[in-house]
């Protein structure tokens, strides 16, 4: 079964920690041992993991990513988001995690992040649990 997150931004550029969100859907799903994967339907989002003990990690992605994909730089797309698209391609859509006894094997220091690179908006992430 399909599981959906909605996620609602507030800047242009944010990331936002939805691993509770997606141990929820997890818990909801039933599956016990499988694989669970993560799709942003979107092409100026995407979606990755990393460290969740320190904020400051997110800012410096944040900070990281505007500096080497700056918002106007001559860019060719006429929509004038052509910086966001950038960060999607380069963050991902998607990612699948590894579940065992009801939970996701995540490493210690590891969450899943949403990344909004064209907000403020409402978005979407589609959750599939495979079991196995
Ligand atoms: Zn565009």
């Amino acid at each position: 079964m399909l599981k959906e997150i909605e996620v609602k931004t507030s800047s242009r550029v944010e990331v936002v920690d939805i691993t509770s969100q997606v141990e929820r859907a997890l818990r909801e799903s039933g599956v016990k041992e499988g694989l669970l994967c993560l799709y942003v339907p979107h092409t100026t989002a995407g979606v990755f993991i990393n460290e969740n003990a320190d904020p400051s990690v997110k800012k410096d992605i944040i900070k990281e990513l505007n500096k080497l994909i700056p918002f106007e730089d001559g860019y060719s797309h006429l929509e004038g988001n052509a910086a966001a698209h950038i960060k999607s391609s380069l963050v991902g859509a998607s990612e699948c995690i590894p579940v065992e006894e009801g939970r996701l094997l995540l490493g210690t220091w590891q969450g899943i992040y949403f990344g909004e690179f064209d907000g403020p908006r409402r978005r979407r992430i589609l959750i599939k649990v495979v079991e196995g």
